[in-house]
């Protein structure tokens, strides 16, 4: 539902392409989308490319990737263009030269032409005096004539922003409320560089405002440049649009930043790009879910909710300002619950890719196999990630010689030996021989009447079984792994584990 003031919103997600989409930026793609879907806006995406040096080809693709993974649609952008086109910084850059020249003539702006040497020199002296680094303003007090002198000479310039020498700059975050800061604790800053190509404070401002963004959601690392912003869009006399900066999100320990790459935390591996998670075989909806409420809570009551109730309830004045280290185990449990939500032939659908890849078989022959309809609805339970899929079923694709009974443990069960062992498969395979139904239910029956036949616990008869239909300790509920492999399969690897215990040393099945 729609709250009074919450007119329709136009907010941008502007990443720059340096690298992979990590999943700081999906929140605030996410935050982006939300909002402009709640107040009935649109959603925009513009690339901010101007930083050559930093440019990576590959990353467009994978930001686009990620985002429509998630199930974000944008409303404007460089696929789809749109009424502020082109939504890409580095195909606007007479744009920004023009803005930056309408800033000189204003006088809030000025060429500099100091050299990357005079700059460096000046950065070290100030260094060795202890004082605080920073551009000393050389060429801002430059007469017409020294500047045309300069400019006649060819020397290449910047422009900076001239920002006022005296007084304060206010400026109001959504989340954090009037910020205040003493103009003299400002730098000259760069708005359009040598090569012609603006920095991110001038591009961003003029975008924002000529693209009519009326709310900025951007990582709380740029709230140290809000003040620049600020008095940047003062001197064009615009009007700023709403700043809401997003809490950082932590690593694992909770010490620093999450940083852009996979982290491993005591032995534990800790994702942060997002094809990565998409690689794991999280769920875009549990992500959804998951992500909605880092930074926001839907209701500490409710840990589970849809994509239309979470455009419903979200509200940019909720925000928590306070940083938080991501609840990996809540996605697990999350991406869990999401995965048991789905009908067995969904799951085959979006299991079947991981399968395929993680066990070397082709996904048209893993979709027609039926194996995969039996042991899928059991081991749905199981399930948090669906790259975990293939240790749950690889054994199923193995031939019977594959399967390598190298640890007698496996087959011997607790407290038994290897006759008992022997005598528990070779009445397991006559049983099976016998069944005239081979069906999960029929069998387990059979087999418990058997074990109460023979005096000895179901587990007896189950445990060598288990493993040797499947040459591991923990594996998919054992009657369904039956009908999944077929009686001759079955009755095959029984007999192959047979003879393997029966081949030991004494000293060995011990
Ligand atoms: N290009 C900036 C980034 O990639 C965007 C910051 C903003 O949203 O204004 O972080």
């Amino acid at each position: 539902m729609k709250k009074d003031g919450d007119s329709p919103a136009r907010v941008r997600f502007a990443p720059s392409p340096t690298g992979h989409l990590h999943l700081g930026g999906l929140r605030t793609a996410l935050f982006d989308w939300l909002w402009a879907r709640k107040t009935g806006g649109q959603f925009i995406l513009r690339i901010e490319d101007t930083d050559r040096r930093r440019f990576d080809p590959e990353s467009m693709d994978s930001l686009i990737r990620g985002l429509r993974w998630l199930g974000l649609d944008w409303d404007e952008g460089p696929d789809i263009g749109g009424p502020f086109a082109p939504y890409v910084q580095s195909q606007r850059q007479e744009i920004y030269q023009e803005k930056a020249q309408e800033l000189i003539d204003r006088g809030h702006a000025y060429r500099c032409f100091c050299t990357p040497e005079r700059l460096a020199s000046l950065r070290d002296e100030q260094r060795r005096a202890g004082r605080r680094t920073g551009y000393d303003r050389h060429c801002r007090t430059l007469s017409d004539a020294e500047r045309s002198q300069r400019e006649a000479e060819g020397i290449s310039s910047v422009i900076r922003f001239a920002v006022p020498l005296d007084g304060v700059t206010v400026y109001h975050d959504l989340v954090r409320g009037d910020i205040q800061v003493e103009n003299r604790h400002l730098q000259d800053e760069i708005l359009l560089k040598a090569d012609g190509l603006p920095t991110y404070h001038l591009a961003a401002m003029v975008d924002d405002n000529l693209m009519k963004i009326t709310h900025v959601l951007r990582g709380e690392e740029w709230l140290a440049t809000a003040p620049i912003h600020k008095l940047i869009v003062d001197a064009f006399g615009w009007e700023m649009p709403v700043l809401v900066h997003l809490p950082v999100i932590l690593d694992p320990s909770g010490k620093g930043k999450m940083s852009k790459r996979k982290k491993l935390v005591a032995g534990k591996e800790f994702l942060a790009l997002v094809h990565e998670f998409q690689d794991a075989g999280y769920l875009p909806d549990a992500m959804f879910n998951f992500l909605t409420n880092v930074g926001w809570n839907f209701d500490p009551e409710e840990e589970v909710f849809s994509r239309e109730e979470a455009i419903e309830r979200f509200c940019l004045d909720e925000i928590n300002p306070s940083a938080a280290a991501l609840p990996y185990e809540k996605l697990d449990w999350l991406n869990g619950l999401y995965i048991r939500g789905l009908t067995p032939a969904a799951l085959k659908v979006a299991l079947v890719p991981y399968l395929s890849r993680q066990l070397g078989l082709s996904e048209a022959e893993l979709q027609k196999d039926r194996k995969l309809d039996v042991l899928i609805p059991v081991i749905q339970e199981r399930l948090k990630r669906l790259d975990e899929g293939a240790d749950w079923v690889d054994w199923a694709y193995l031939t019977s010689d594959e399967i390598a009974y190298s640890d007698p443990k496996l087959l011997i069960g607790r407290k038994m030996d290897a006759a008992q062992s022997i005598a528990m498969l070779r009445a397991g395979a006559a049983l099976l021989e016998e069944v005239e139904l081979f069906d999960a239910d029929a069998i387990q029956e059979a087999f418990r009447e058997r074990a109460s036949e023979l005096g000895v616990k179901a587990g007896n008869l189950f445990g060598p079984i288990r493993g040797a239909i499947s040459g591991k300790k923990v594996s998919p509920p054992l009657f369904e792994s039956m009908v999944a492999l077929g009686r001759h399969e079955t009755l095959q690897r029984i007999g192959r584990a047979t003879a393997y215990l029966e081949g030991l040393t004494i000293e060995e099945s011990v």
